[in-house]
């Protein structure tokens, strides 16, 4: 029996593009705020990167953007976050159903690592409650790891553990993983910081491919990247007693080339 993925839910990767967008967003640990007031919209297709020093708040925002924040003891916030256009903290929205349409990958590879290339990618589908038959699933499984660059290196031994794969294929195929249930948006967090830079080039030319394809935020700290695989760029900063704000955003050429803040300048071009 096949089950169809409900396309409704669950649009197919070359369907429509989304893109995300944040109104007014502040966060607290406890009753320490840690972002203030950030709008930012990053553009459906395209990667936006956020970059910034460490302890400005990236990461709490992209766990705010999929619902990961309010799973820290404490966390809280205000604002608005918009996927194609409606909250995705509206009433009865379920977070687990965000989660799906908005993928993260983490600085550090987190494949399960006894557990199958194949089965690692096909638990995305599992874990998002997505029932399909045999022929769907290798389909799925095969079209997300050539969508993250790994199928020609890993077609001939799908059966073997993940934890068997180099640091860097781990990270592609966890980003096949997130790609498995064809997610609106990916978040990626420093997804090259623990990566060799064979590795490193392995990812950006996997994101430079999804271009296009969904929409790609990423928090990385090089700044050769950010212009690498971005169009978009965001500056986040704060200070002892200030929260996290954003100084300055736009395209990313405009950001590194023609900054318009004497902060972002200084953090560009590495004098922080
Ligand atoms: P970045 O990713 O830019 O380095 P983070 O979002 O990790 O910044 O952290 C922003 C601020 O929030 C930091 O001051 C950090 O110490 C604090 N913070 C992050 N996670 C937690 C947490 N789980 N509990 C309390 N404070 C936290
Ligand atoms: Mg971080």
């Amino acid at each position: 029996m096949t089950d169809a993925i409900d396309t409704a839910v669950l649009p197919r990767l070359d369907d429509s593009l989304y893109g995300i967008e944040t109104r007014g967003v502040s966060a607290w640990f406890g009753d320490r705020k840690v972002l203030d007031r950030v709008s930012l919209s990053m553009t459906a297709g395209q990667v936006t990167a956020l970059i910034g020093p460490s302890g400005c708040g990236k990461s709490t925002y992209l766990r705010i953007l999929n619902r990961m924040h309010e799973m820290v003891r404490g966390a809280s916030l205000s604002g608005e976050v918009l996927l194609a256009g409606t909250d995705v903290y509206a009433a009865g929205r379920r977070p687990a159903d965000v989660r799906r349409r908005i993928g993260m990958v983490f600085q550090r590879p987190n494949p399960f690592p006894a557990m199958s290339i194949y089965d690692n990618v096909a638990s995305g589908l599992k874990l998002a409650g997505i029932r399909t038959d045999r022929e769907h699933r290798d389909h799925l499984v095969e079209s997300s790891l050539q969508a993250a660059g790994l199928w020609q290196e890993v077609s001939n031994r799908l059966r073997s553990p993940g934890g068997s794969l180099s640091g860097g294929q781990q990270q592609r195929l966890c980003i096949a993983r997130s790609l498995a249930v064809s997610p609106d948006v990916l978040l990626m967090d420093e997804p090259c910081s623990a990566l060799d830079p064979t590795s490193t080039r392995r990812v950006e030319e996997t994101i430079a491919e999804l271009r296009g394809r969904l929409t790609i935020v990423i928090v990385t700290h090089n700044m050769q990247q950010a212009q690498r695989v971005s169009q978009s760029c965001a500056f986040f900063l704060a200070s002892h007693d200030t929260p996290g704000r954003i100084v300055e955003a736009g395209p990313t050429d405009r950001l590194f080339g023609a900054p318009a803040d004497q902060r972002t300048a200084d953090y560009v071009n590495g004098r922080f």
